[in-house]
């Protein structure tokens, strides 16, 4: 017998579970323990797929791989349906802090949108207060465990539903308790942002930040719309913006080069011009583009997902889970993605990290202690 044979040292060879990380597109309601749904869901008599935790962990991510956004979205009926008492989001929102925290994450906006979770009659105020609970538990958790980890709130609203201007109030409402930013979420193809055009307005007249998913499951017209009628500091995902990126491969030279050294020219129309050189975040999260489609424009496999040319590119890129349940993912395994498709060094997850840090909806003194606190250690790496 002989010793199977590595033939390609990875980059990187230790365990990216310690390494710091910043979280800033992680969905509440996509990041349960499957054991914590099955239990949650016999108390409020809930029907699920499988009453196996092994099993329905593997149909969430059977589901969400069918390469279909609208599909990938029907697997939150079932989380959404134990997240309606305030003991199901207590819990669900303090175990999502201490999977964030055995991930290496210490910092973490955790998004969700409260009028999905209205169905028992618990109020909007009443929702966000007890993931307000739950959330801070976890930190206590976390801390009690010799850790650091510090989280917020991003308030989402559906893009198919009429309540934006209620949810901006929400969000606006509960900004010095627990709420960070806002975001609007859901089907995005024929929900254009401007839709919430005057809840977009209240919340720039009331500084309050916004993120905004698009350029995922639409193009350049709902980047578009996010970045003027939504006026986003941050697009989840963005991806799409890639569209409006020219790239014109000059291979007539040299038939032996491979295509990256064959990079002839590269051109930027007005709107990726724009978010490049405005540092505007990309909330980019690989696993779940692929799964969705949103990446299927530009070539099978995860290696055409277009997020290294756009970091190569100079524009504001961070790595995110999305969904960690829908996706099986951490964002330890999306950092071990690109190391091995893309073969960044530390050097690279140091950079996309701290474009996360900087691109939080923190305050600017936290914002530097968190960069600071980043930079230590990666130097004591070794
Ligand atoms: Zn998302």
């Amino acid at each position: 017998m002989t010793e199977p044979i590595v033939d390609a040292a990875p980059a990187i060879d230790f365990d990216l579970t310690s390494l710091p990380k910043v979280s800033l597109h992680d969905h509440l309601d996509g990041g349960l323990r499957p054991a914590t749904i099955i239990e949650l869901a016999e108390a409020v008599g809930h029907t699920l797929p499988s009453t196996d935790p092994v099993a329905l962990g593997e149909w969430f991510r059977e589901s969400a791989d069918s390469g279909s956004l609208v599909r990938y979205l029907e697997t939150f009926d079932h989380t959404v349906a134990v997240m309606q008492t305030k003991e199901g989001l207590i819990r669900v929102a303090k175990e999502f802090v201490e999977d964030l925290a055995d991930d290496g994450v210490v910092y973490g906006e955790v998004r969700w949108a409260p009028e999905q979770h209205l169905q028992k009659g618990l109020s909007l105020d009443d929702v966000v207060e007890a993931v307000q609970e739950g959330l801070e538990a976890g930190v206590d958790a976390v801390t009690e465990s010799g850790r650091e980890i510090q989280v917020g709130q991003l308030i989402t609203a559906m893009r198919h539903a009429d309540r934006g201007q209620e949810i901006a109030e929400l969000a606006v409402r509960h900004r010095n308790k627990g709420a960070v930013g806002f975001d609007i979420a859901g089907a995005e193809d024929g929900f254009l942002p401007s839709r919430f055009k005057d809840a977009f307005t209240y919340l720039a007249e009331h500084n309050f930040p916004a993120t905004v998913h698009a350029g995922e499951a639409a193009g350049l017209e709902s980047i578009q719309s996010a970045l003027v009628d939504g006026r986003a500091l941050r697009l989840g995902h963005g991806v799409r913006i890639a569209e409006d990126i020219m790239v014109e491969f000059d291979d007539e030279d040299d038939d032996a080069a491979s295509d990256e050294d064959n990079i002839g020219l590269v051109t930027l129309g007005d709107l990726s011009s724009w978010i490049r050189d405005r540092g505007i975040a990309l909330e980019i999260c690989p696993s779940s583009n692929l799964q969705t489609g949103a990446i299927a424009g530009f070539g099978e496999g995860i290696e055409s997902h277009p997020l290294d040319m756009l970091y190569q590119l100079g524009f504001n890129v961070t790595i995110n889970t999305d969904n960690r349940l829908m996706s099986g993912v951490t964002l330890t395994d999306e950092f071990e993605l690109l190391v091995e498709t893309f073969d960044y060094d530390l050097d690279d997850l140091l950079e996309l990290t701290l474009n996360a840090a900087e691109a939080s909806f923190l305050p600017l003194e936290e914002k530097e202690a968190l960069v600071e606190y980043i930079n230590d250690a990666y130097d004591n790496l070794g």
